[in-house]
C-alpha cells in the first residue's frame, strides 16, 4: 500500500463527529512549540488540555520511554512490575495516600473512585448509604457513571437511564451542601478548581466546611484533581494548599505528561473495600506509562519547579490584564498556577470559538472552558519569552475579533 495523504478534511470523512478539531493538523512538537502539516509554527498555551506538563518531546521523557520500550511494554495485572511499584511508592510518599490504583485515563480513575466510595459504605454501613453528592458545572469524565456524577446535564442528555443516587448542588455554597447531605450520603466529590466548568476555584473556607460535613455524616471526600494535579496550580496537588485532605484523590492528565495514565489514590482503610477481584483494568499500571509518569512526578515535585509555576502565573495575569485594559473582553481573569481562565464579558458569551480560530491564525493554540471562558493550561516549563511571545499573538487575535465586533 502506498502512503496515504491525510488532511483535516479526512477527519470529516472517517471519524465519528463527536469532536470538531481546529483547521490544521499538527505533526511535530518541541517544548511549547508545535508545527502543522504546512510547516506553520504555533505556541502552545493548551498543553494538550493540561496534559503535556513538560512540553512536547521532552528529552527526559523520550529517554525514559525509549529505555522502557526496549524492556517491557505490558504484562497485565497477573504480574506486577518495577515502574508501577516505584511510581506508587513515590505517590504515597508525596501525598496523604497509602494505596494506589492505576488505570489509563481520568474517567477511569473517577470510575474507580465512585465504585470505591459506594463499596466502602456498603461494606461498613449498608446498601442504603449509597448517595453521591457532587456540584453543578463539575466535570468528571465521559463514562456513564462519570457523566452522571458530573454536574453538566448536556453530557447526560440522551444517554438515560443513568445510574441513580446522585445529587448535584451549587458549588461554593455550604448551606446547599448541608441541606443535601444525610447519613445516606456515601461521598462528596469535588474539583478543587472546576476546570471544564469555567476555571472556578473552590473557596478555602468552603473546602474546610465540606470536609467537616463529610466527617459528621461519615461520608468520604473525593477530590478530582485530574486537571489541577501534578503541579498545575503551583502545588503538587491543589489540596496541599487548602489544608484539607481527601479520602480519595483521582489524578490523570499531567501525570503521564502525554502518555495515557490515570490513578486513584486513597487510604489503607478505604483501599480494603477494593479487595481481590472487585475491580480491574487490563492496561492499568503498565510499565511504559508508569516509567514515564515516574519521571514526570520526580521532575514536577521539585520545589523550585512548583515555585516557578506560581511565578509564571503572575506573568500570565499581568499580560492578560494589559490586553484586557486595551480591549475589555474579560469580566475577570482567574485560576491558579498555570490553569488560567479569562471569563468573557456577556456580549462575547458563546463566541470563544472565534477567539480560538483567530489565535490559531496568529500561531497560538488556545482553549475554552465552557461557552464563556477562554482557558490557558500551557506546559509548566514554558519559558517567560514564550509566554510574552504567545501573548503578543493573542493580543493580535483579540484585536482582530474585537474589530469585527461581537455577534448580535
Ligand atoms: C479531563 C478531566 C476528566 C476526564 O479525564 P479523561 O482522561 O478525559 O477521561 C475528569 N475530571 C476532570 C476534572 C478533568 O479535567
Amino acid at each position: 500500500m502506498t502512503e496515504q495523504k491525510v488532511t483535516r478534511a479526512t477527519f470529516d470523512e472517517v471519524m465519528v463527529p463527536n469532536y470538531k478539531p481546529q483547521d490544521m493538523v499538527p505533526v511535530r512538537g518541541e517544548g511549547s512549540r508545535v508545527w502543522d502539516q504546512n510547516g506553520k509554527e504555533y505556541l502552545d498555551f493548551t498543553g494538550g488540555i493540561a496534559v503535556n506538563a513538560l512540553g512536547h518531546a521532552n528529552p527526559r521523557l523520550v529517554k525514559v520511554l525509549q529505555e522502557q520500550s526496549e524492556k517491557l511494554w505490558h504484562l497485565s495485572n497477573v504480574y506486577t512490575n518495577e515502574p508501577a511499584l516505584k511510581l506508587a511508592k513515590r505517590l504515597t510518599e508525596l501525598t496523604f495516600a497509602d494505596k494506589v490504583f492505576f488505570c489509563n485515563s481520568g474517567g477511569e480513575a473517577n470510575e474507580a473512585a465512585f465504585k470505591l466510595v459506594r463499596k466502602y459504605a456498603y461494606d461498613n454501613v449498608g446498601p442504603e448509604k449509597h448517595e453521591i453528592i457532587s456540584f453543578r458545572q463539575s466535570f468528571h469524565g465521559r463514562t456513564l457513571f462519570t457523566v452522571s456524577v458530573g454536574g453538566q446535564e448536556k453530557y447526560r442528555k440522551g444517554f438515560e437511564p443513568v445510574p441513580e443516587g446522585i445529587t448535584h448542588v451549587e458549588f461554593n455554597n455550604l448551606d446547599a451542601l448541608k441541606a443535601a447531605m444525610s447519613d445516606r450520603t456515601c461521598a462528596v466529590v469535588m474539583e478543587p478548581i472546576q476546570g471544564e466548568g469555567g476555571i472556578i476555584p473552590a473557596d478555602p473556607e468552603f473546602v474546610r466546611g465540606v470536609r467537616e460535613l463529610c466527617d459528621q455524616h461519615n461520608a468520604l471526600l473525593v477530590f478530582d484533581e485530574i486537571q489541577t494535579g501534578v503541579g498545575r496550580t503551583g502545588h503538587f496537588y491543589a489540596y496541599m494548599e487548602l489544608g484539607v485532605e481527601p479520602d480519595v484523590l483521582t489524578t490523570a492528565k499531567a501525570l503521564g505528561g502525554g502518555f495515557p495514565i490515570g490513578a486513584m489514590l486513597t487510604t489503607d482503610k478505604c483501599a480494603e473495600s477494593l479487595g481481590f477481584g472487585t475491580h480491574g483494568s487490563t492496561y492499568g499500571g503498565n510499565p511504559l506509562g508508569c516509567a514515564v509518569a515516574l519521571e514526570v512526578v520526580n521532575t514536577i515535585s521539585d520545589e523550585q519547579m512548583l515555585a516557578d509555576v506560581q511565578r509564571k502565573h503572575g506573568l500570565f495575569v499581568e499580560e492578560l490584564d494589559r490586553i484586557n485594559h486595551e480591549h475589555g473582553i474579560f469580566e475577570e481573569v482567574r485560576g491558579k498556577g498555570l490553569l488560567i481562565g479569562g471569563a468573557l464579558k456577556p456580549e462575547w458569551h458563546g463566541q470563544g470559538a472565534r477567539f480560538l480560530a483567530a489565535a490559531r491564525a496568529e500561531g497560538l493554540m488556545l482553549l475554552v472552558a465552557g461557552p464563556q471562558v477562554l482557558r490557558m493550561a500551557p506546559a509548566l516549563n514554558i519559558t517567560d519569552d514564550e509566554i510574552r511571545e504567545g501573548m503578543q499573538r493573542f493580543a493580535r487575535a483579540v484585536a482582530k475579533v474585537v474589530t469585527e465586533g461581537p455577534e448580535a
